[in-house]
């Protein structure tokens, strides 16, 4: 309540509300709802409610009466009511006659009260004002035709208690003009289960109607709607019945009064009554309107289409579009996935970019790895020179003795023909040579392809036994790996092998002769296969351990530095890892792993 400003008149009108039956009753809860929202409570002229609850048909008969009456009259002495509001028909009829001991003074305006239940409607005194509710079963039953032609039966369920009989009497009566039209069954006062048996057996040549039961032949009591739920439960047919509030129970609905809108229309007579007009001068309609309440699940259920359903219905339960219902999920989701494609988008680019770099920066390693086997090709050229020479020279010598044979005019052709197959084999060991270097010299696309390793070490070792010699190195293969095949490119792994043992060699040039043997060996590995290069040089101190691999890191006097750094990118793009152990004074040990084929995973590599 609103407090008046100083010097108004603001003392409070009082409203006392009666309502028939319980607090929570769904009738009276839409009846308070329109009342409240409708009286008039303003600081000029503030307006109390107060509401009572008579709590029929649990408590009944004169004494009880009598006794509310007291109470009510004494409870209210103090703040008698300027007008009271019956809410339903009982509260109406108990107002009536107790008025001579209760605020006779007070005008009562009815609400919610039926015309012709329980009784036909009493003739009111003229400060007894409202607008009843009429029931309309008849209108209900001609839609349910309507909507369900097919219908040739009515079901009419109705319980056992003497409220329950009124209804069955007052349907008799009413349903009475379908006769010819419809075969009508009542169902009265039947137990649950023969109740729900019943309706479990009807088809779609059937239509149900309930006012609701409060009990049916056995002890169960129900309140109306409770009974709707359990009738709609387990009814094979349309189910409609007499109150809004049956909407929601599984029922399709009905034309029914609205609760709300009688307690909004009894509190507008409040307003015009504390505004002055007299009761008589009310110009009110006869009844309230009813108006079709459906449930619009149940109507698509029975195959009613939304198109047959009037325009004016009130159309409750309906499934919110698509777009009501996920608008704000919907504009948030749609942008999440804006944002999405925008960054997808932009990692694609970069991705691309990246990659565009990746190519680059792998050619440029590749012209890298390249140049590096030209630069180990010219630190090899004594050796290669006389590797190659050594079978050109033999061969000179040979064409030299068969020349001085064929002078010699004798018949010495078997001597000739060993000549020849020298001659022959000497020719393969230099082209053997020179296709070795080619390979190792070759700028080709990298080609990746599975190989075997044990030959590969043995291959490059070959070309680097006459450097060896030269060196007066004692070069040892040792190939223990029964056999393994690496998957990658072949060319660049006898290139990190080549750079290991260039590497061992220098480590031993100047030890004593029992310490100048490299060892280069291939092994099987747990997980793979390891390739390794031992020499007994003067090892490497500690301290240069971390930056072995970076490029451009050297001891030598003209060295490069970059021997070990491409060796590590080479192995890691095949999957594998390379490592060191040394032991000051006493040697070094490369250890190079790599996965067999089959176990490797792709790898970006750097050179491919
Ligand atoms: P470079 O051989 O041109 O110096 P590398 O990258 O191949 O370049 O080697 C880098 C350095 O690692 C060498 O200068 C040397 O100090 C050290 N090193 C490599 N292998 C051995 C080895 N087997 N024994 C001792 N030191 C070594």
């Amino acid at each position: 309540m609103l407090l008046a400003p100083a010097g108004m008149a603001a003392d409070a009108r009082n409203v006392l509300v009666l309502y028939s039956n319980g607090r929570l009753v769904p009738a009276n809860v839409d009846v308070e709802r329109g009342l409240r929202g409708s009286i008039r409570d303003t600081a000029a002229r503030p307006v109390d409610v107060f509401t009572e609850f008579l709590d029929y048909p649990e408590f009944v008969g004169e004494d009880y009466e009598d006794t509310v009456a007291t109470y009510l009259q004494r409870k209210y002495a103090g703040r008698p009511p300027d007008v009271i509001i019956a809410v339903a028909r009982q509260s109406l009829d108990f107002l009536l006659r107790q008025r001579a001991h209760l605020f006779p003074g007070a005008p009562i305006v009815h609400t919610a009260a039926f015309r012709a239940y329980p009784q036909p409607f009493p003739t009111l005194p003229a400060d007894v004002v409202g607008v009843p509710v009429e029931y309309d079963p008849a209108g209900t039953i001609e839609q349910a035709r309507h909507w369900h032609p097919k219908a040739r039966h009515l079901l009419v369920v109705t319980g056992a208690s003497p409220r329950d009989r009124e209804w069955e009497a007052l349907l008799r009566d009413t349903f009475a003009q379908f006769e010819g039209r419809l075969a009508i069954d009542f169902l009265a006062g039947a137990s649950t289960d023969k109740v729900q048996e019943r309706l479990r057996g009807l088809d779609d040549g059937w239509i149900v109607f309930t006012p609701g039961f409060y009990q049916g032949s056995d002890a169960l009591k129900y309140t109306a709607r409770e009974s709707v739920q359990m009738i709609a439960k387990a009814a094979n047919a349309p189910v409609y019945g007499t109150f809004s509030s049956f909407v929601g129970t599984g029922a399709v609905g009905g034309r029914v009064p609205s609760f709300e809108a009688t307690g909004r229309q009894a509190g507008q007579i409040v307003n015009s009554l504390f505004d002055g007009v007299a009761p008589a001068a009310l110009n009110l309609p006869k009844a309230m309107p009813n108006e079709l309440n459906v449930d619009l699940r149940q109507t698509r259920r029975w195959g009613i289409a939304d198109k047959d359903i009037p325009s004016d219905a009130v159309v409750q339960f309906k499934e919110p579009s698509f777009w009501e219902a996920y608008r704000t999920v919907a504009i948030v989701g749609g942008t999440v996935i804006l944002l999405q494609a925008g960054l997808i988008a932009s990692l694609m680019i970069e991705h691309h970019r990246r990659r565009k770099a990746e190519m680059a920066l792998v050619q440029r390693g590749g012209e890298l790895a390249h140049a590096s086997r030209l630069a180990i090709a010219g630190e090899l050229t004594a050796s290669i020179a006389h590797e190659i020479n050594q079978p050109l020279a033999a061969i000179l010598t040979n064409a030299d003795a068969a020349e001085m044979i064929l002078q010699s005019g004798a018949d010495r052709r078997g001597d000739l023909r060993m000549i020849l197959a020298d001659i022959r084999r000497d020719d393969m060991r230099a082209s053997d040579v020179i296709r070795r270097l080619r390979t190792l010299l070759s700028n080709k696309q990298i080609e990746r392809q599975a190989f075997d390793l044990a030959e590969v070490v043995s291959d490059a070792c070959a070309i680097l036994q006459a450097e060896a010699r030269r060196r007066e190195v004692n070069l040892v293969v040792r190939n223990a790996a029964t056999s393994g095949r690496v998957f990658g490119d072949p060319v660049q792994i006898q290139q990190v092998l080549i750079n290991l043992v260039l590497n061992a060699m220098d480590a031993v040039e100047g030890m004593p002769g029992d310490r100048r043997t490299v060892v280069a060996s291939v092994e099987a590995e747990a997980d793979g296969l390891a390739m390794s290069v031992r020499d007994r040089g003067p090892g490497i101190a500690p301290e240069h351990l971390p930056k072995l691999f970076d490029s451009f890191f050297s001891t030598k006097r003209r060295g490069m530095g970059l021997g070990l750094g491409i060796a590590r990118t080479i192995v890691e793009a095949h999957g594998g890892r390379i490592r060191v152990e040394s032991e000051p004074g006493h040697g070094t040990v490369f250890h190079v792993s790599l996965p067999v084929h089959g176990q490797s995973s792709v790898h970006a590599a750097a050179f491919a």
